[in-house]
């Protein structure tokens, strides 16, 4: 027996509220002609204003937390346990239409499939909008997940913004507390799953003509800063066979990181910054300091993978008579998604005739933190080009209306599996 019966569903109705919200949302902006919606901000608190309108207009009760996460749910009981889904309401400044915003506005359009068998569910559903994750205004990124799941640093309270604005005294004229952070923390045991649908902000669903995937994981990042200290010198008169130039290093190293990059199945090494000095035309750069950003599903083989490209490192330096620093910027290991949840996934999927595509996240989300407190998933939903953070993100109405079937079939499962226990 089914407890939703989603044969009377309109999917492409609804499919095409959440598409035609999206775009009225992008209205939200604190930069005319672009999308930028940032922590705090005028925008975010028309974004509030629109999104509490769809939500209570589908019977969500709406309450914004101490550090502005605004929630909808089924319920005011907060001992009743809950389904949580949604995404976070900042941009990155002239970021698109979709990114973080889509998850959000997909959590009410199933609260709308779902509206004649709520009282049926065994757990309440919430929505949620994330005050923060993209890191833009305070340099710091899941303000919003961190709070919910108690371990947003107190330090940041007082970090300034290029206004001088402090992070309490935004919260505070937004109409949060930071006084009141701890009351921003989720229950203990409150919250059966998180659920976070995403734009997958790469091209892989695309190349696979896939609508959405699974994702099964969160890729582990290591990030490092390689210093290589030669030494300066006129480009005209130093002979070139006495010559310790820490550019030519530096290009030989980023061509390693390339290359081991390449010869790993599933890992991402980039070479994304690099600072020359003196970076004068006339002058043998003296010292060069290159950063390293490596990702992979896998702890060990990513750990392996800066290993071995430090060796390499250490051996260009040598063979050059060069200085070699290393200095760990980030090691963040990777995290999985709850296998359970993946599984009713996978079986939701295959039961609406979907290939259920299975994939790592190399970019960080809301639900890394929100695993922490609770069994957690993200669905990913295929974005035109891979493009995100930019105004050409795109998503067809179509993978809209596939993402909510699979989001309603999946509440369907997890509803007879939590009845089950
Ligand atoms: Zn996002």
């Amino acid at each position: 027996m089914s407890i939703c019966d989603s044969t009377n569903i309109d999917f492409e109705k609804l499919a095409a509220q959440v598409f035609d919200r999206c775009e009225v949302i992008a209205q939200c902006s604190d930069e005319a002609g672009k999308i930028t919606r940032l922590f705090c901000s005028p925008a975010m608190a028309n974004a509030h204003k629109q999104i509490r309108l769809w939500m209570e207009g589908c019977g969500l009760h709406c309450q914004m937390d101490s550090l502005c996460n605004l929630l909808g749910s089924t319920t005011t009981d907060d001992d009743r346990p809950r389904l949580l889904i949604g995404s976070h309401i900042d941009t990155v400044p002239n970021g698109g239409r979709y990114d973080g915003m889509l998850g959000i506005l997909l959590g009410i359009g199933v609260v709308e499939a779902l509206q004649s068998s709520l009282d049926q569910l065994p757990f309440a559903l919430s929505v949620v909008a994330f005050s923060e994750e993209e890191g833009v205004r305070y340099r710091s990124p899941y303000i919003g997940s961190k709070a919910m799941v108690g371990c947003l640093d107190s330090e940041l309270l007082d970090r300034v913004d290029d206004q001088g604005i402090r992070l309490r005294d935004a919260v505070k004229d937004f109409g949060g507390s930071v006084e009141h952070l701890a009351a921003a923390r989720l229950r203990e045991g409150s919250v059966i799953a998180f659920l976070e649908p995403h734009i997958e902000q790469g091209p892989v669903l695309e190349a696979e003509n896939l609508a959405v995937g699974i994702v099964t994981g969160i890729a582990g990042q290591t990030r490092l800063t390689a210093r290589f200290v030669g030494k300066a010198g006129h480009a005209g008169t130093v002979p070139m066979s006495m010559r310790r130039d820490a550019l030519a290093a530096a290009a030989m190293w980023i061509q390693e990181v390339e290359r081991i990059g390449q010869a790993r199945e599933g890992l991402m090494a980039t070479v994304g910054h690099v600072q020359v000095s003196p970076n004068v035309p006339n002058v043998i750069p003296g010292e060069v300091a290159v950063r390293l950003d490596a990702r992979h599903a896998i702890d060990s083989v990513r750990i392996a993978a800066a290993k071995e490209l430090q060796l390499r490192g250490e051996s260009i330096a040598s063979e050059r008579g060069l200085e070699l620093h290393w200095e760990r910027c980030e090691e963040q290991n990777a995290v999985p998604t709850d296998s359970d949840l993946n599984a009713l996934l996978k079986q939701t999927m295959e039961e609406l005739g979907l290939p259920n595509k299975q994939m790592v996240s190399g970019a960080g989300h809301d639900a890394v933190y929100m695993s922490r407190v609770a069994p957690t998933t993200m669905l990913f939903v295929r974005c035109r080009g891979g493009i995100s953070h930019h105004p050409d993100e795109s998503v067809t109405q179509a993978d809209i209306a596939v993402t909510l079937r699979t989001m309603v079939g999946f509440i369907e499962r997890l509803s007879m599996s939590y009845s089950h226990k």
